[in-house]
């Protein structure tokens, strides 16, 4: 391990997010052997019944230890090892919320013998003493930035096992196959020859579930990125009536004055279990106006940006050249046609502008006025990004990058298996593939796993987790 993730420390961090003026409740957590001995220097029940007992929370003061001042009126929580998240001692001064009382708390700790953790070490050692695997420490990562309930589902569905599992049973039956293999290649002469059609049955059974789960890769990175979208068009013709409409918000500030919207207004929405953030962007168009130009050229790198523009026309004024210019700006990326204020037009006129409108990929109707054509928007959005197939696999899991990548090492070694079978090679060929196979996917659970990979892993975590 590297040196800053070391066990034996007694490491502490402030285990709650920190503001001014936010948040009741503020939590200092302490793991390690000196994390009892720290809470009984700092903390003191009225009238001194201390109990220190696990699993128990005490009523009483944080006092500064030299000069006995009262710090904060605080709960403490013991867990001692093994029952605890770190399988080491746990403690954790439940106190105020805002931002003195537990930086105050974890000044004294540190002061007394802690060490501040580093960003995940906390669960890197419920990692390293065996009290998740590499999967579920992920997944606490990924609750702790679930921005869906969809996502967050995930995460607890990786929490619970529901990828742990199924990875440790495909790399057992790969460790059996390999093991049927090395019996012939040590005691060739007292075992019946190898049953091939039934290795490479075994094999294809064990690609057919691991496909399966490489099929959730793509769900996995929407629901932990989200999608970016990007509304752009002329000025007035109700991009932010269209964002007011869809968040039902008054984030968008909606005004009959062209251009008004300078810069680019964010909110973040939920679509179809997604994450989306819907920039707003200022009317793209030429202008002298400096201020407004900022907005605009902003606005160009902002639809660039998107994962998805939603290019806003007036139903109105139809298709007009503007509306061409911008289109030649953005099309690029993926797009999709919002005919606005269709509410102003006749049913007759609705079918002429279709007709007229010969802009590819989805048109969809809108009335942000009346909050119409919504539900076809947030359809033709998924679509657009292929979200509607998401749940075809039926799991709810949504595996990461990092193990995506793994799978497919995993699923080329196997593949490579099945062809040297198939090309009748000698048997240590057929083993060197299965064993990369076995690796990779014992990287993913952490049975194989290097130290530069945890370090990437759990860097990416917050403090105090
Ligand atoms: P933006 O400049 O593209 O953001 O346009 P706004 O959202 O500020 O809208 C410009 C004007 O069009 C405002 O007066 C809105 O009330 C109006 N408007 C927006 N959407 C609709 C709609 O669907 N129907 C009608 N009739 N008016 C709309």
């Amino acid at each position: 391990m590297s040196e800053t993730f070391t066990q034996g420390a007694t490491i502490a961090a402030i285990a709650t997010a920190i503001a001014p003026q936010q948040g009741s409740i503020g939590i200092v957590r302490l793991s390690g052997e000196q994390a009892l001995e720290i809470a009984k220097t700092l903390f003191h029940a009225p009238g001194g019944r201390q109990v220190w007992e696990s699993h128990r929370i005490l009523y009483g003061y944080i006092r500064h230890p030299h000069t006995q001042q009262v710090v904060d009126e605080a709960l403490l929580l013991i867990m001692k090892a093994p029952r605890s998240y770190t399988c080491e001692d746990v403690v954790e001064f439940h106190c105020h919320g805002g931002i003195m009382p537990v930086q105050q708390v974890l000044q004294l700790c540190l002061e007394l013998g802690a060490r501040l953790a580093q960003p995940g070490e906390f669960t890197l050692r419920a990692f390293l003493n065996g009290r998740l695997d590499l999967t579920q420490a992920e997944s606490i990562s990924d609750l702790v930035g679930a921005q869906s309930p969809a996502a967050a589902q995930a995460a607890l569905a990786g929490l619970q096992g529901k990828l742990a599992t199924p990875i440790r049973q495909l790399r057992t039956a790969c460790l059996d196959v390999l093991a049927e293999i090395e019996a012939r290649i040590d005691f060739e002469e007292d075992l019946p020859p190898l049953n091939e059609p039934e290795i490479i049955a075994e094999i294809n059974h064990i690609l057919e579930k691991l496909s399966r789960i490489l099929a959730t890769a793509d769900r996995g990175e929407l629901l932990r990125t989200g999608l970016k979208v990007a509304i752009v068009g002329r000025p007035n013709v109700g991009k932010s009536s269209l964002l007011n409409a869809w968040s039902r918000s008054d984030r968008a500030i909606v005004t009959d004055l062209p251009g008004t919207t300078r810069d680019v207004v964010e909110s973040q929405l939920v679509v179809g279990g997604v994450p989306v953030q819907v920039l707003d962007t200022a009317g793209i168009r030429d202008t002298v106006d400096i201020v407004e130009k900022i907005g605009v050229e902003r606005s160009r790198s902002v639809a660039q940006a998107a994962d998805l523009v939603l290019l806003t026309i007036d139903a109105g004024a139809g298709w007009t050249p503007e509306d061409q210019e911008i289109y030649e700006q953005v099309k690029h990326r993926p797009v999709i046609l919002v005919i606005n204020k269709t509410d102003l037009l006749k049913a007759a006129e609705k079918t002429e502008i279709q007709s007229k409108i010969q802009n590819p990929g989805s048109k969809i109707f809108t009335s942000a006025a009346q909050s119409k054509g919504i539900e076809d928007l947030e359809k033709a959005i998924l679509e657009a990004v292929n979200a509607g197939n998401l749940q075809a696999a039926n799991l709810d899991l949504a595996i990461n990058q990092r193990q995506a990548a793994a799978l497919t090492r995993a699923k080329a070694a196997l593949e490579q298996v099945s062809a040297t079978i198939g090309n009748q090679l000698p048997l240590d060929f057929w083993t060197i593939d299965l064993r990369g196979a076995i690796q990779a996917l014992g990287e993913i659970t952490g049975e194989e796993v290097t130290e530069s990979v945890l370090d990437r892993i759990f860097s990416r975590f917050c403090i105090g987790k």
